[in-house]
């Protein structure tokens, strides 16, 4: 196939007979999180690459590997967004909602993009949905996100989605642990894979995050985390534990659980589903306390999520999850010559005015064509309107369904 007309690698079209089920589902997770508090954000699909390489964090895949990064015509250095979390922070510091009361709770819906291998569930350009609480530090604030998570998962009954939250401490009990890594994987230092040999010397932890079944069967054994972490953390994790027990949110607690990102501390949590194959991870997040002062701002600390809609429709797709009905069409108006078509578009718009859903004839198709059409698009109802009917004034509105058939005045359409 020629170029022109070939989608680039890893990325997808979404076509109209499935777009409203994506359209339903997105629509249902702003609704939800709005009942959170939440309110939409939108920022830009390029930032600048520093904005990443500082907040994602230069030792994570997605910085190193996979950003789409650029120079503009002006010589700046530009890359698309990999996840919206950083972007998402970069606004609230930009326009000072710190002074706002917080948290501050902000929810997206975004494309993002990574130059990653395309397979089943990972693509080069996928969406996400995502939701980020800004400036609170208290336990109850983690457990409430992933309440949120939960919820949207719980209302679009979506099943068996497992749970999995962990604590990774914050910077200072991550020292320890990053040098009881350090010293167990140096001992495996001949097996770990040349990225992971990189990993050991600039951050251990990502070690545990790698893919090669030979490094994961190394770091299986490797120190956990929960047995590191301060006095402070631990309590912490304690309390977001006891708000999921309380709200009957059922969990597991992973500690191999890292996250692919650098700025995560303390909280951090997936929920993973076994029906997709091996990219099984529908949404991440965690809390990240120390992303605005990285990013150069004020020390707020903050969490949130991010939920990849592809993978989460893919799931719904492999379970049949039972979707609503596409919308239908109310009226198709058929036409038989050239004046006919023109009463029709004069009923069609008035009607439309109205807030009434009408097609009609705009391809100079026989009324047969048309009412096969018609057919195909699935309408409620249809009129047929000719020459007898513009004489005498009446129409017969006939109920696609098979219900009763009900003769009106042209003229009443016209006026509705
Ligand atoms: P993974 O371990 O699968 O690579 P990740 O840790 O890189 O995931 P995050 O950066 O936390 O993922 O992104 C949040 C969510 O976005 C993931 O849980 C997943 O549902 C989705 N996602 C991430 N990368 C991709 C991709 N390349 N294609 C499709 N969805 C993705
Ligand atoms: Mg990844």
């Amino acid at each position: 196939m020629a170029l022109v007309t070939k989608a680039i690698k890893g990325t997808q079209d979404l076509l109209p007979a499935d777009s409203y089920k994506n359209r339903y589902v997105e629509q249902a997770m702003l609704d939800i999180a709005t009942k959170f508090g939440y309110k939409e954000i939108r920022t830009p699909v390029f930032e600048h690459t520093e904005l990443f390489s500082r907040g994602v964090g230069d030792t994570t895949d997605v910085v190193q590997k996979e950003m789409y990064t650029f120079d503009d015509k002006g010589g700046r250095s530009i890359t698309l967004r990999p996840e919206g979390t950083a972007g998402a922070m970069r606004a609230f510091l930009e326009h000072g909602l710190f002074n706002e009361p917080l948290p501050q709770k902000v929810s997206y819906l975004t494309s993002c993009y990574r130059y990653e291998k395309p397979q089943a569930g990972r693509l080069r350009e996928f969406h996400q949905f995502g939701v980020e609480c800004l400036g609170t530090a208290a336990p109850a604030a983690d457990a409430e996100l992933i309440a949120l998570g939960h919820s949207i998962f719980s209302f679009l009954g979506v099943e068996g989605l497992q749970l999995e939250i962990n604590s990774i401490g914050c910077p200072e009990c991550r020292k320890k642990y990053h040098a009881a890594l350090h010293e167990y994987f140096e001992s495996h230092k001949s097996a770990l894979c040349g990225t992971c040999l990189d990993r050991l010397g600039r951050n251990p932890m990502r070690i545990l995050d790698c893919k090669s079944p030979e490094c994961g069967a190394i770091a299986k054994d490797a120190p956990k985390v929960l047995d590191y972490i301060c006095d402070e953390c631990a309590a912490h994790f304690e309390t977001v534990k006891k708000h999921l027990d309380a709200m009957n949110i059922p969990y597991v607690v992973n500690p191999t659980i890292v996250r692919g990102l650098d700025y995560y501390t303390r909280t951090v949590f997936e929920f993973v589903s076994t029906q997709i194959g091996a990219q099984g991870t529908v949404c991440g997040g965690g809390r990240y306390d120390g992303l605005a002062e990285q990013l150069g701002g004020t020390k707020t600390p903050s969490l949130g999520f991010a939920l990849g809609i592809e993978r989460l429709m893919m799931l719904m797709q492999a379970q049949n999850t039972p979707l609503p009905e596409e919308e239908r069409l109310d009226l198709y108006i058929a036409s038989m010559g050239d004046e006919a078509n023109v009463v029709a578009a004069k009923i069609a718009a008035s009607l439309r005015e109205e807030g009434i859903g009408v097609q009609y004839d705009v391809a100079g198709r026989s009324v047969k064509a048309q009412m096969k059409f018609a057919n195909k698009l699935g309408v409620r109802n249809t009129i047929v309107i000719g020459d007898s009917e513009i004489e005498s004034g009446k129409v017969t509105v006939k109920d696609m369904d098979g219900g009763e058939s009900v003769e009106m005045e042209l003229d009443g359409f016209e006026d509705s």
